[in-house]
């Protein structure tokens, strides 16, 4: 496959430039690479002799047309049936030298119907102002390549409460109250909506209050250090942002490398930084509450965001094949899964589509056919579903993303 890679302004300049053994650090910031079919940055197929030959001028193939020329055939049936004529999942290696928007994700239903409204409005698709760009959800994993660091679903509120009081200002106490009056999602939603919404003539100075507060504490060592600390850094990229407020009621997470977060519908999020790779259901529907310049929809926001507490699981990933790793998750849409070395080779067969991404080492990938592709760090692979039988062997680490139907 030829991926292409999104060049927002939050990307790493050294990250994927690495992975592909590109120069680095690259002459811009790189943010995402995506693999998959998604319209509006397809990867393309190489269309040579064995399929393999990556050279500048070898023919290639948008996988879109791919998929669109035989779906039946391409995506194996199952996946045609429940998801029609499309990769119903989106692989990406994500880098972020920079904290990303604090969003979430509309559910099933909400993106649908919020579709629908759009369209019906008449907001063109490519207008910024747009929040529902198709009419799909978009639940996301992420799995840590590097330590990945990220805010994740409210907090607890009794820890919530105690990160805020710590802080010791006054102007603070009555969102406090909004919690520790009622310590559950009631409260949660009573007190996120409210600092999302303070008006700028309040928010500056209670701010300002705040960001000194954190800075005190970080010096004493908290147990929250972190916390305040990530509200500092994000205080300073975004200074009167509501979203700085709003990061201390989230859990913040460190992922060690190999370690995984699933995201579904209404989670709210913020990815700070890290290397990590990403699956989602191929979907473009963000609805942000701030810390970007992007558009901010507060009140569609409030719609889809799920306000219950507490901790967020940490995915290991659990054993698959040999040498698999499986993060498992409740969505139709995506599998992914992680593959180790272990010796000889070992069947990889699946009833759908299948995308393999190395990150180490190189990987042989055999089909039925007698084809056989080596394929090294930084590229990837795509197997339709009717490739038939398929073999793994190698060195390599590599994740695998696969349709989650069986
Ligand atoms: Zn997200």
């Amino acid at each position: 496959m030829r991926n292409r890679i999104r060049p927002y302004a939050w990307g790493s300049r050294t990250a994927i430039a690495d992975l592909l053994g590109e120069p680095s650090p690259a002459p811009h910031p790189q943010a995402e690479l995506w693999v998959g079919a998604h319209p509006a940055d397809p990867s393309a197929l190489l269309d040579g002799p064995g399929g393999s030959v990556d050279e500048p001028g070898a023919p290639t193939r948008p996988l879109t047309e791919v998929i669109a020329a035989d779906p039946v055939d391409t995506l194996g049936r199952p996946v045609h049936e429940r998801f029609g004529s499309r990769l119903p999942f989106l692989l990406k290696v994500l880098a972020a030298a920079e904290p990303l928007s604090l969003q979430a994700h509309p559910s099933a239903a909400q993106a649908e119907r919020g579709f629908a409204l759009e369209e019906a409005a008449g907001i063109p698709l490519t207008s910024p102002q747009r929040n529902y760009r198709d009419s799909w959800h978009k639940p996301e994993l992420i799995c840590a390549l590097t330590e990945f660091e990220a805010l994740c679903g409210f907090r607890e509120p009794s820890r919530t409460v105690h990160l805020l009081a710590a802080l010791e200002v006054p102007a603070l106490d009555h969102y406090l109250g909004l919690l520790s009056g009622q310590p559950d999602e009631h409260g949660t939603r009573a007190l996120f909506s409210s600092i999302i919404t303070i008006p700028p003539s309040t928010l500056g100075p209670l701010l300002s209050d705040v960001l000194a507060a954190c800075v005190r504490r970080v010096q004493v060592a908290d147990e929250f250090a972190t916390e305040y600390r990530t509200a500092l850094a994000l205080g300073e990229r975004y200074p009167g942002d509501p979203g700085v407020l709003a990061s201390l009621l989230l859990n913040r997470i460190t992922l060690q490398p190999g370690q995984a977060l699933y995201l579904p519908g209404g989670n709210l999020h913020a990815y700070l930084a890290g290397v990590g790779i990403e699956v989602m259901a191929n979907s473009d529907n963000v609805l942000r509450g701030g810390l970007t310049p992007k558009h901010v929809d507060v009140p569609e926001l409030m719609k889809v965001l799920d306000f219950h507490p507490g901790d967020v699981p940490i995915l290991h990933g659990d054993p698959g094949l040999p040498g698999e790793r499986v993060y498992r998750t409740p969505t139709p849409e995506f599998r992914l899964s992680r593959l180790e070395p272990v010796p000889g080779r070992r069947e990889i067969t699946h009833a759908g589509p299948q995308v393999l991404l190395v990150v180490e080492g190189e990987l042989q990938v055999a089909d039925e056919r007698g084809r056989i592709l080596t394929v090294p760090r930084g590229r990837s692979v795509w197997i339709g579903a009717h490739d038939g039988l398929v073999w793994v062997a190698g060195d390599a680490v590599a994740y695998r993303a696969t349709d989650g139907l069986d």
